[in-house]
């Protein structure tokens, strides 16, 4: 039976944390959480998190941690996170960290690895406002780096593709000041930990993956 191996993956938006996330759980085989899907999600069927979610969202704001730490522990207790989980997106600020690691340590646990994904600003704002996805399916395509096959429509289920409202250019420069302000210290809380690992990931995609699944290997933890 594979162990419990817990993860998180953080670095600035625009970092490929979510690409990352995708194929470094698959990998791993444990569970990716992406949170930004969790808040839109619950946006998307109006549920009273999502109501009071949606305006913070809209804006580029970060969801007030009480708020996202209630709906991100409740989506721990599932099921599917038995075997551990890669978060990404959550933890964001000191605060929604402490509450985790208070969820773990009730477990008698600890994240087992902190992968942070180091990148220039302009490659954030490249990224982020070249970005687009598929709301039917949900699939995120780049235009630039990752366009689909077609201009203008999603390569698994033919729907038109979109441009998140929190990619347009304006929000994107708030999401930069927010994750200047709020998540930046998150860099610090955890630097000094077991299991803190730190990648270059202006380099392209398939590089990043390898530099941490080699990482993680050598740090034996997860097996
Ligand atoms: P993302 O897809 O990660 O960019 O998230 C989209 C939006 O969801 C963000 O702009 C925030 O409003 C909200 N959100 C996602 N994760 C968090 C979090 N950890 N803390 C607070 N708000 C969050």
């Amino acid at each position: 039976m594979s162990r419990f191996c817990s993860l998180i993956i953080m670095g600035p938006p625009g970092a490929g944390k979510g690409t990352q996330a995708r194929v470094i759980s698959e990998r791993l085989g444990v569970l990716h959480i992406d949170c930004g899907q969790v808040v839109r999600k619950e946006v998307a069927s109006q549920t009273e998190f999502g109501l009071k979610a949606k305006e913070y969202m809209l804006a580029g704001r970060l969801v007030p941690d009480e708020l996202i730490i209630g709906i991100m522990l409740k989506r721990l207790k599932v099921a599917d996170c038995a075997n551990g989980f890669l978060l990404d997106g959550f933890p964001r600020t000191v605060e929604q960290a402490k509450g985790l690691d208070n969820y773990l340590s009730a477990k008698d646990a600890k994240l087992d690895y902190i992968i942070f994904l180091g990148i220039t600003e302009r490659t954030a704002i490249q990224r982020l406002t070249s970005r687009r996805f598929c709301p039917s399916c949900g699939r995120v395509f780049n235009i630039l780096t990752a366009p689909p096959k077609v201009e203008g429509v999603c390569d698994n289920c033919g729907r038109e593709i979109e441009q998140r409202p929190d990619d347009k250019p304006e929000t994107v420069i708030a999401r930069l000041k927010v994750y200047e302000l709020e998540t930046a210290p998150l860099r610090n809380y955890y630097k000094d930990s077991e299991g803190y690992l730190e990648f270059d990931g202006d380099k392209p995609g398939e590089a990043v993956t390898e530099d941490v699944i080699d990482a993680i290997n050598a740090g034996g933890r997860c097996k």
